[in-house]
């Protein structure tokens, strides 16, 4: 099988996926370990039982506090159940900080997560906090580990990653122009970023912002990361961004860091070493958002289902009628393809590491918001009115999945890394 791949420009990657395919051998295994079944039957009954009957209380206490951004009581006794049960910080493979899990095995676990808009933190498994957990463990010090990275494993305060600005086209991180330069043993931050999400939610407390160190080094070296505390003297929130018209949940701010002073220690990783930081932390960070996507979906095809059969208008239930039938069934085929995708990415990402998976990264990330999008649009359609209303979960699901699109890379720039690929195999035939 690998000689059949040596001939043309194939990567390590492919021929080691073509060496270990079902048609080389078959040990490709997506089934869960007993691990992860056992895992994922505690989680369905969490979600099931305790988050989802406690999300009227959390709307509730919200509304009455009339702070969009209010951190209600009800989470933090959600947080208290779901760690009691062992369901905490789930994502992270690590064995000593996290559950230990491999990618492939924590998939259906976030596809569960992805059915409650409170369940991801509820497990202390939500973004943005989840990507900077990750940088934090791998290239943070002990100190910033300290600081930073333990109370957010202890789910204690919140973070926010700030890199996207309002004044660049930000889809080409190199573009990136906020500064971050040396000052003694100090580091000087003026960034004036925007979709800086959760940093209105009152718990959070730190920010890793992205910015030039050196203007004069090569375009992948010029950026540093560093860990601004929310406390620093120069750093404001100017406002949140309403996204299709809703503000909550720490939202995604509009922030400003002027002659933020930030002692030197808190560089993360090396000076010079932000474009390849922001690269690692997009690897989990895509696929948590795709499992996610697919739990939506699976949910709203559930919702779409039962409504069918429910629903009756000209004398037959909407489920015998054609083009309901249509919309479910391709419905249930986009789904099965992008959950295989996404578990083909995931079982890369453990076998040969984030780099050697980012083709598959970068597809399932188009794949995954396209078919939630359009999955969870047919089940509004079939619900008629009430599907654009806040009565049922589609509404949220589908300004999530929308915006998935756009967040952590446009569809427009994975395309072009895929299509970069694909061409490249065949540069000989150019005049
Ligand atoms: C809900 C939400 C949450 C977010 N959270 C965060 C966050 O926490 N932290 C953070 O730093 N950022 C965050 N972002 C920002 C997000 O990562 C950026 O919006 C995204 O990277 C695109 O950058 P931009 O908005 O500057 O668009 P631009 O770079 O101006 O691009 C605009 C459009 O140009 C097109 N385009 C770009 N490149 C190409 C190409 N090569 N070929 C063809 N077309 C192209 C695409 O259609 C793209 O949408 C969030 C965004 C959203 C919507």
């Amino acid at each position: 099988m690998v000689a059949e791949v040596t001939g043309s420009r194939a990567s390590a990657t492919e021929v080691r996926v073509l060496a270990i395919a079902p048609s080389a051998g078959g040990i490709v295994d997506f089934s869960p370990s007993p691990r992860a079944e056992e895992l994922g039957d505690q989680l369905r009954q969490f979600v099931d039982t305790v988050v989802e009957p406690a999300t009227p209380t959390y709307v509730a206490q919200v509304r009455d506090a009339g702070d969009p951004h209010f951190h209600p009581p009800v989470m933090e006794e959600l947080k208290a159940d779901a760690r009691s049960r062992g369901l905490w910080n789930l994502f992270l493979p690590d064995t000593v900080h996290g559950a230990g899990l491999t990618n492939l095995e924590y998939a259906p676990l976030c596809e569960i997560l992805g059915r409650s808009p409170l369940a991801p933190e509820a497990t202390n498994c939500a973004a943005p906090d989840t990507g900077n957990m990750e940088i934090l463990h791998q290239f943070g010090t002990p100190l910033q580990q300290d600081q930073f990275l333990q109370p957010l494993l202890e789910g204690e305060i919140r973070s926010c990653f700030a890199m996207t600005e309002p004044w660049v086209a930000s889809s080409d991180a190199t573009n990136i122009s906020s500064r971050i330069e040396r000052d003694g043993d100090h580091y000087v931050v003026n960034a004036h970023k925007w979709f800086t999400s959760g940093a209105a939610s009152p718990r959070c407390r730190v920010a890793i912002v992205m910015g030039v160190s050196d203007p004069h080094a090569d375009r992948h070296r010029r950026h540093s990361m560093i860990l601004v505390p929310f406390d620093s003297p120069g750093f404001s929130i100017v406002r949140t961004l309403p996204v299709y018209g809703h503000d909550a949940g720490g939202g995604h701010a509009e922030t400003l860091f002027e002659d933020v002073r930030v002692p030197a220690e808190y560089v993360l990783g090396e000076e010079g070493g932000g474009f390849a930081i922001a690269q690692a932390r997009l690897g989990p960070g895509r696929i948590h958002h795709c499992m996610r996507l697919i739990g939506a979906a699976e949910r709203s095809l559930e919702l779409m289902c039962a409504r069918a059969q429910q629903r009756v208008a000209f004398g037959k239930p909407l489920a015998d009628q054609g083009v309901v039938q249509n919309n479910v069934a391709e419905s249930r085929i986009e789904i099965e393809q992008a959950r295989l995708l996404t578990m083909k990415a995931a079982w890369l990402m453990d076998t040969v590491g984030a780099k050697g998976a980012r083709f598959e990264i970068a597809a399932i990330k188009v794949v995954a918001a396209r078919m939630a999008t359009s999955v969870i649009d047919r089940a509004i359609q079939l619900f008629g009115g009430a599907g654009v209303t806040d009565d049922w979960p589609l509404v949220g699901m589908w300004t999530y999945a929308r915006t998935i699109r756009l967040a952590d890379g446009p569809d427009e720039v994975h395309l072009m890394t895929i299509a970069r690929r694909e061409l490249r195999k065949y540069e000989g035939f150019r005049p």
